[in-house]
């Protein structure tokens, strides 16, 4: 019995928290997964490049794309607006693959309750201290947006217990490993094994006509 459904997994974690080095790191090991490209309305930083880290858009095709459905979740984060596109998700998704998106709280919530057999991770530094050496060691963001990321970690932290795991990225290389187990261990999920469930069920029929 084979699973053929992909997964859907939202990692989500403090600014700071290294989500995108974990990505990094669960990519150049695991190149299978697909990994969706969101839109936003803030400013690339440097070296980020259009249609790599991010879709960088106006508000008004932000509002443009919530209007014609094709953001799957979206939310506001310290005065910008992210989003998800819809049919990267579900494209991939079709083709059996496990698709990952890295983001906030409010959308990751959104997802789990459209996709109920989403898996909910939050990636957490070993401590806060941690956290706001990682955000200051960046170089890119202003001693303002440090306070407002700092700040809204505070908020996110009291969502913490929603999630369905918690992974503490201490070790990068040993935290990619528990989160690809932890993807593929979705895998022996029944909902995941439709087709083989009814494949199975089949042959049992067949066996006793
Ligand atoms: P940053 O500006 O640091 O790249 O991202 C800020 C926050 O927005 C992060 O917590 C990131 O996970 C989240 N984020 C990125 N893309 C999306 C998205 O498509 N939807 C939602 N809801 N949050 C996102």
């Amino acid at each position: 019995m084979k699973s053929h459904k992909g997964v859907l997994v939202v990692i989500s974690g403090f600014s700071g928290a290294g989500k995108g080095t974990l990505m990094k790191a669960l990519l150049e090991r695991y190149p299978n997964y697909a990994l969706s490209v969101s839109c936003t309305t803030r400013q690339p930083r440097a070296g980020e490049v259009n249609g790599r880290e991010y879709y960088f858009v106006s508000e008004e095709e932000f509002r443009q794309m919530i209007e014609q459905e094709k953001l799957v979740e979206y939310a506001c984060y310290c005065g910008r607006y992210y989003g998800t596109p819809r049919s990267y998700v579900e494209e991939r998704l079709t083709e059996g693959r496990d698709v990952l998106l890295e983001i906030e709280i409010q959308g990751a919530l959104q997802i789990k309750k459209r996709f109920p057999d989403t898996i909910l991770i939050f990636v957490t530094p070993p401590s806060a201290a941690e956290l706001k050496r990682r955000l200051a060691g960046r170089g890119t963001e202003t001693e303002d947006v440090i306070a407002a990321r700092l700040s809204r970690a505070c908020e996110e932290a009291a969502g913490m217990e929603q999630y369905d795991y918690l992974l503490v990225n201490d070790d990068l290389k040993e935290c990619a490993e528990h989160l690809h187990r932890v993807i593929q261990d979705q895998h022996f999920r029944p909902s995941c094994m439709e087709g083989a469930i009814e494949q199975m069920r089949k042959e049992l029929k067949d066996m006793m006509s």
